[in-house]
């Protein structure tokens, strides 16, 4: 297996989510098998509510390959059951203990983002749902002080009755939530393009993320998901498509690729993939090609 140097793994953090079959680690050695210089993973099986504690030897070898690869920019994503706004009582309840478990997985693993979608309000009303929201980090936080693992919340397409599609909402949360500092944010190219913010042309580029600086700050800004979008712009669905193939195109990618304050913000594919990665890797090469000598 080829080891990428670190020299190189300072040009640009880009990656995509791995598989966690057979453990953490594997995850660490998939993405370092096709040259990825960040990483996305479950910490644990994103279908189940809780799973068993990690080994120590897990553990210890994630550890050590982290290290022997230089990977930056390690972002593990919560399971898809959690809604933190969950109407019911004993789905809240769990939703909030299975979150502050994906966060100890994380500061175990010494992952420094834990990306979670912000949940569904379904039919409670968004006010409601957003306050709904920060009552749980709140919690969450307060049963974990000390970490260091962000909580990084990601912008959504809208689907649904899922919050967290504007960049004033997103911010109502930051905003509402006691510790501050343990929050930042996830911009997934695909919800947001969905969502309504065109950043398939350059105008519509710069005035995204103006509006994302003006509205919540980019120092807040941890963690790219670039994925291109099959559906139209505000369409809120949310389907993601490989790089150039839907319906951002790839001047939006260039316009990203080649933004300099970005450079050094992990960007992480969440495109179709197959057991053998080839997507991910042609995705990356796509990407890479983007980016002006
Ligand atoms: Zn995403
Ligand atoms: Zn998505």
């Amino acid at each position: 297996m080829k080891v990428k140097t670190k020299k190189e793994n300072k040009e640009v953090l880009l990656g995509a989510h791995m598989s966690s079959a057979g453990g953490v680690d594997k995850a660490v050695e998939r993405a370092i098998s096709i040259g990825c210089t960040a990483l996305q993973l479950f910490t644990k099986n994103n279908n189940q509510w809780f799973s068993k504690k990690l080994e120590e030897d897990v553990i210890e070898n994630y550890k050590k390959l982290i290290l022997e690869s230089g990977l930056k920019g390690v972002v593990s994503h919560d399971s898809y059951l959690i809604n933190l706004c969950a109407a019911n009582p004993d789905i809240l309840k769990k939703s909030r203990a299975s979150f502050l478990d994906e966060l100890e997985r994380c500061e175990f693993l010494g992952v420094p983002y834990l990306n979670f979608h912000p949940g569904a309000h379904v039919g409670q009303g968004e006010a409601d749902g957003l306050k709904k929201i920060i009552e749980s980090l709140d919690i969450v936080h307060e049963k974990s002080k000390n970490y260091k693992t962000l909580s990084v919340v990601e912008v959504t397409a809208g689907q649904g009755t899922t919050l967290g599609y504007t960049f004033e909402q997103i911010k109502k949360i930051i905003s509402g939530v006691e510790q501050k500092n343990r929050m930042a944010v996830c911009v997934d190219t695909c919800h947001i393009f969905a969502a309504g913010y065109d950043i398939s042309n350059e105008k519509g580029y710069e005035k995204t993320f103006q509006d994302f600086e003006d509205i919540i700050g980019l120092e807040k800004l941890v963690a790219f998901h670039v994925n291109d979008s099959k559906k139209g712009l505000g369409s809120k669905v949310d389907r993601h498509e490989n790089i150039g193939k839907g319906e951002i195109g790839l001047l939006g990618f260039k316009l990203l690729m080649n933004d300099e304050r970005f450079s050094q913000i992990p960007k992480i594919l969440e495109t179709p993939k197959s057991e053998d990665m080839h997507e991910d890797v042609e995705n990356i090469k796509v990407l890479k090609k983007l980016i002006k000598k």
